[in-house]
């Protein structure tokens, strides 16, 4: 069996060891458009940017590991099309011939519209190592940087930027920061480190454009207000890339669907990671984290190999920000009740999501223990009452 796997992240990377691992000794091509060898991108915001790690520590595995492992890994090649009906994929350099295919093609990051200012030199992504390689020429004590977007990217690049000394401002469309993603105890405990911090945060604030004529000198806002900008950071939100599955006819929803196994409306093609919807609870997911990318690609390895495993997103995620460490294990989607739970020390809470009466979420802000125990209360599938979690001198008797 001939598989080619399309996108070359942590999806990929993960999805072509289980395949060696599980048995798979046929041909095995990953392809990807970026020059690098698939690396690791959560501290592309965090250490990466702050300097603090180096590049060879973000890379999955080395060139020998690819050669072991006899996987034709294809960087800096952009695949162009897929004839699902000959199963075949062109790249910019050739033609590839499946008898199975994967797409873990990720997502990209929006990007405010050039009518806006979007494409003025001096505004920045982040989401890979060319996003970072520009930026970080940019970021220099004493400039005035106004990030766009208050989510995870743009929280954790603000905090990089103010540790190194820039002024930073933070603009949110919405009522407040993490609104997508978190409860509103959670955004007034990570708007407080950053305030405390020295981040200006304005929220319920839009953005009319960006002013400049070749760089960008200043955010306008709705109100008429301009900040200053000697860069901006755009932190808002990515899109799933479907163009590929398009040409291959494939259904899409929210990204690429497929069913409970992985699989695409194409028996012959499967997907995971970012750019993937799968069914869930009734309805559909796409899963926007580095776990998911993995869980899901190692289920969708198995399944290419004869399983019939369903993927179950056991969600955890992570966010280092100033010197605090935000862990989140579970999803929160649907939740109808939410109790905090104070820890000792500055920054230190945990709140605790619940769904029916059942837990289905904690946030740990500086509470490694908190996350640690919710986490496997969620896994154990068991939730002791709310005021008991808020109560309770210490967190293990409810074990
Ligand atoms: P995100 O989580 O979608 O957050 C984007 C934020 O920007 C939202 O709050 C959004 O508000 C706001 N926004 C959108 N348009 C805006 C505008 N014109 N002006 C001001 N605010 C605007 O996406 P992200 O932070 O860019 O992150 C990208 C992806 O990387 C996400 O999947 C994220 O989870 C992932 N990531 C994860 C981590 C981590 O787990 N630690 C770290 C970095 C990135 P609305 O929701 O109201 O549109």
């Amino acid at each position: 069996m001939r598989i080619v796997i399309l996108g070359a992240g942590q999806a990929a990377a993960s999805m072509a060891a289980r395949l060696r691992a599980k048995g798979h000794d046929g041909p095995l091509t990953v392809i990807g458009d970026e020059p690098a060898a698939p690396y690791q991108r959560p501290p592309l915001s965090k250490a990466y940017l702050l300097g603090d790690m180096a590049l060879d520590r973000l890379t999955l595995r080395g060139p020998e590991w690819w050669q072991d492992q006899k996987i034709d890994l294809r960087t800096g090649e952009a695949a162009v099309s897929i004839d699902a009906k000959a199963r075949t994929v062109t790249t910019d350099r050739g033609e590839y011939p499946y008898d199975a295919l994967a797409l873990t093609l990720g997502a990209a990051p929006r990007r405010l519209p050039a009518a806006m200012g979007g494409d003025l030199a001096g505004t920045h992504v982040i989401r890979d190592l060319a996003d970072i390689d520009a930026l970080s020429l940019e970021l220099t004590a004493g400039r005035n940087l106004v990030v766009i977007g208050g989510g995870y990217i743009g929280l954790e690049a603000a905090a990089v930027a103010r540790k190194l000394g820039l002024n930073v401002t933070l603009v949110e469309a919405a009522p407040r920061i993490l609104g997508r993603v978190a409860a509103a105890e959670t955004s007034q405990l990570v708007t407080a480190l950053h305030r405390a911090n020295g981040v200006t945060i304005l929220e319920n604030t839009g953005i009319s454009h960006l002013d400049g004529t070749d760089h960008v000198t200043g955010v306008a806002l709705n109100d008429g207000q301009v900040l200053p900008a000697d860069l901006v950071i755009m932190g808002i939100g990515v899109l799933p890339r479907i163009a590929l599955a398009e040409t291959a006819g494939l259904v899409l929803d929210n990204g690429i669907a497929t069913d409970a196994t992985g699989r695409t409306s194409d028996p012959a093609i499967w997907a995971a990671g970012d750019c993937a919807s799968f069914p869930h609870q009734g309805g559909r997911l796409r899963l926007e984290s580095v776990g998911g990318a993995i869980d899901m690609a190692e289920c969708v390895a198995d399944n290419m190999l004869g399983q019939s495993r369903d993927y179950a997103p056991k969600a955890w995620f992570w966010s280092d920000q100033f010197d605090a460490k935000l862990q989140i294990a579970g999803l929160n989607a649907g939740h109808d009740h939410v109790v905090m739970r104070r820890g000792q020390g500055d920054h230190c809470a945990s709140v605790w999501y619940f769904r029916a009466g059942q837990l289905i979420a904690v946030d740990a802000l500086n509470d490694a223990r908190a996350y640690m125990i919710g986490k496997r209360l969620i896994e154990a599938g068991r939730s002791p009452a709310p005021e008991d979690i808020v109560n309770a001198t210490d967190l293990k008797a409810l074990m």
